[in-house]
């Protein structure tokens, strides 16, 4: 199949990283979120991203360029039809990611394979909200995706094999090593790395350490390049919540239970670097 043109659906965080590094790999990009403001904050974020790699000699500014004119911004969900791959990247909610799939369906051509970068979310129960399942299918980048190699692939119950090859090879053109998962919550990265970053939040909770000492314990103690609470700030606590969320509804173990400290900073709208407070201050 010739992919030339990928389209990704949310511009936050991770849709705008996907973006970019789709553009650098020489696709062009429709990058589509619900209202104009997302879509420019999307485009902010990757033209720091790219002045960023130009200092560092990375690219060129003529590399910069060509890789920002190669993305369009999108507001209309059926701008999708001219898309040869969808990548979804929107909010971590079942519901919503249904609804946008089955929207997706309608839109897209036939034979368009749709991804999502869900972080736990059942591809199966996605890929049930379209009539196309056999090209439905998890492709789950990293934060932040132009610096992170892994991307995890996950089938669900229907997805084809030719399917997963096609995603596999694109995650590859765009520079990243895939890795199988099979359907389950949280696959393999989030039902490691989610508990681990719960316990960080009940072992603040309880007293056990203060933020900086906790986060200094995994960094030093544990050779882990950033703490616990630091990285679930990057990832956003509304991510790590509703990830929490999934695990424990699926997996029907207390174990995964969210700490109670991280719903309240959710329900105060503190939500890491995305607002400038989580666990630290950012402003
Ligand atoms: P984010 O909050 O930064 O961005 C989500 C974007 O989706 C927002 O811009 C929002 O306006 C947009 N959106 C919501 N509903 C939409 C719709 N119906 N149509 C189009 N756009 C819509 O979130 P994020 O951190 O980029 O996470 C996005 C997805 O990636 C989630 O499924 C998350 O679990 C997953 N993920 C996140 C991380 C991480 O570290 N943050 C890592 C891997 C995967």
């Amino acid at each position: 199949m010739d992919i030339k043109v990928i389209g990704v659906v949310g511009a936050g965080q991770m849709g705008s990283g996907i973006a970019q590094v789709a553009a650098a790999a020489g696709f062009s990009v429709i990058l589509n979120d619900i209202k104009d403001e997302f879509v420019e904050k999307g485009f902010s974020a990757i033209e720091k991203s790219l002045a960023r790699l130009v200092k560092k000699e990375k690219i060129t500014e003529k590399e910069q360029q060509e890789i920002l004119s190669r993305i369009e911004g999108s507001t209309a969900l059926e701008d999708m039809v001219r898309a040869d791959f969808v990548v979804e990247a929107i909010v971590e909610n079942e519901a919503v990611k249904r609804e946008v799939f089955g929207q997706l369906d309608n839109y897209c051509k036939e034979h368009v394979i749709l991804s999502s970068n869900t972080s736990s979310i059942s591809i199966t129960k996605i890929a049930a909200a379209t009539r196309r399942p056999e090209k439905v299918i998890g492709m789950h980048f990293m934060n932040p995706v132009p610096l992170m190699k892994l991307v995890e692939i996950i089938k669900g119950l229907a997805t084809n094999g030719e399917t997963f090859e096609i995603t596999k090879g694109l995650a590859e053109k765009m520079g990243k090593v895939p890795v199988p998962a099979n359907d389950f919550p949280g696959f393999i990265s989030n039902r490691i790395l989610m508990p681990m970053i719960n316990e960080a939040i009940y072992a603040l909770f309880e007293g056990v350490g203060s933020v900086e000492d906790i986060d200094q314990v995994m960094r030093l103690g544990m050779n882990h390049p950033m703490g616990p609470l630091a990285l679930a700030d990057l990832i956003g606590l509304d991510t790590c919540l509703a990830i929490l969320e999934v695990l424990h509804s699926g997996l029907g173990d207390d174990k995964y239970r969210p700490c109670p400290l991280l719903r309240k900073y959710v329900d105060a709208g503190w939500l890491g670097r995305k607002t400038g407070q989580g666990f630290y201050n950012y402003s």
